[in-house]
């Protein structure tokens, strides 16, 4: 499509758009009595307006019903989570049995490696992308440590080629081949946090199962964002926040992915609790650990109501915008838009202010463009949040900027356009 850099143009194309009313069921922060231009989804996803009646249910159950709430009421917390498990499945392109809602991202990547990292003398390599966000490094170092291992050893970082910002799927195949006896897990991203680049999951998976490795992902900037279809990949296992993408707040409950063909797996490692055991049999406080069937059976401790409330408002504001499929159509153009609108910056300032370094074609990014100043770099992301444009800061020298599908427009695209060619020709 021909893309225009004026606002007539961007406000056509909010007429077109079917989801244009689902920002109205958003709060936007205000700064200088005016709403801001949000780009900052993923990393904390806007306040859907239901969030506080939602938690107000679960308030006044717990005063109503206390202990009862477990077992009373419309939606009993003990069988709450199955209504997440139905909105979280078509999110990621899994059975709502594959799924569950429980503790947080990190805690969750250590939980799935007890099962899925299972380092021998032999084979006990992962293979991950360099500059992963700093959280997964730091788990899969000390995992490999866990196990007695050298993380200089054991963890195979894949780095971009000279020059370049974001990796090649054959590369990432070929290292996974080249490894091959040695690997036990392929663990990668989604979509990297700093680049925006959405790599090709059903490549690496492929290449990883060819190797004999198990493969998992961490989805925290892909859940939410773009099209994945985990069950039908074969994906091992994934876990995810909710509070980027998918708006449930900060602290937000994280989701498990556990692919249905290792349900039957009795020898695999959990580190176990009561809220994972059988859930027929859980309150007979049995010796013995025996895991309820499906993705519920890594959970640890009791569901946590209120987190998972706020999820559960949010994921039906998924539904009532008709799921990915709908959201992902808008967010391609409405992301590809914020490009052009870039490189129109760089054409009026007649020079190449803004390098974007997130891959420009759909299929191999989200809704995030990650772009770098020749200069003044964060003079000019301070000057963009003065003037009520919230993306963030990412160091050393990036500024990510993300058009949500949910709730941004299109004349925001372009009003941020504006704003950055007044703030550089200023400077
Ligand atoms: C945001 C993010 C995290 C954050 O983890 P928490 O445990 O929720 O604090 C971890 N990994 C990745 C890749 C992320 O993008």
């Amino acid at each position: 499509m021909n893309f225009e850099n004026n606002l007539a143009f961007a406000q056509a194309l909010d007429a077109q758009d079917d989801l244009r009313e689902m920002r109205n069921d958003y709060l936007f922060p205000q700064q200088n009595n005016k709403p801001l231009i949000y780009l900052c989804g993923n990393s904390l996803g806007l306040q859907p307006k239901v969030a506080k009646e939602v938690l107000n249910v679960q308030l006044n159950n717990w005063q109503n019903l206390a202990v009862e709430g477990w077992f009373e009421g419309d939606s009993p917390w003990m069988f709450y989570h199955k209504e997440l498990k139905k909105l979280m499945a078509p999110l990621v392109g899994a059975k709502p049995a594959e799924v569950c809602p429980m503790n947080t991202l990190t805690v969750n990547l250590h939980l799935l490696m007890v099962s899925f990292y299972r380092p021998t003398a032999k084979r006990f390599k992962i293979i991950m992308e360099a500059g992963a966000f700093p959280s997964d490094q730091y788990a899969i170092e000390s995992q490999v440590r866990f196990h007695g291992f050298n993380p200089d050893e054991a963890i195979i970082e894949i780095k971009p080629r000279e020059g370049e910002y974001t990796l090649h799927t054959e590369d990432i195949v070929k290292t996974i081949a080249d490894n091959a006896d040695e690997l036990a897990l392929v663990l990668f991203g989604g979509i990297n946090y700093f680049t925006g680049q959405w790599f090709d999951m059903p490549a690496i998976t492929k290449a990883g199962h060819k190797a004999g490795a198990i493969v998992g992902f961490d989805l925290a900037h892909a859940a939410g964002n773009v099209p994945v279809q985990l069950h039908d990949w074969g994906v091992d296992f994934a876990c995810w926040c909710s509070y980027k993408y998918q708006n449930a707040g900060p602290g937000g409950i994280s989701g498990i992915f556990v692919h249905e063909k290792h349900f039957n797996d009795t020898s695999l490692h959990r580190f176990a609790g009561w809220w994972g055991y059988q859930e027929n049999k859980r309150f007979k406080m049995e010796k013995g650990f025996v895991p309820e069937a499906g993705a519920d059976g890594w959970q640890v401790s009791c569901t946590q109501v209120m987190p998972m409330a706020l999820y559960h408002a949010s994921l039906q504001l998924f539904e009532k915008a008709g799921f990915i499929p709908a959201l992902r159509a808008k967010s391609e153009k409405l992301t590809a838009y914020l490009m052009f609108i870039i490189n129109e910056v760089n054409t009026v300032l007649c020079e190449e202010q803004f390098k974007i370094i997130t891959p420009k074609t759909a299929a191999d990014r989200g809704a995030q463009v990650s772009i770098i100043a020749k200069a003044n770099g964060k003079m000019i992301f301070d000057e963009l949040v003065r003037h009520n444009v919230l993306g963030d800061w990412r160091e050393p020298n990036v500024i990510r900027l993300s058009p949500v599908p949910m709730y941004n427009s299109f004349e925001e695209v372009y009003k941020t356009g504006e704003l950055l060619v007044k703030i550089c020709q200023s400077l």
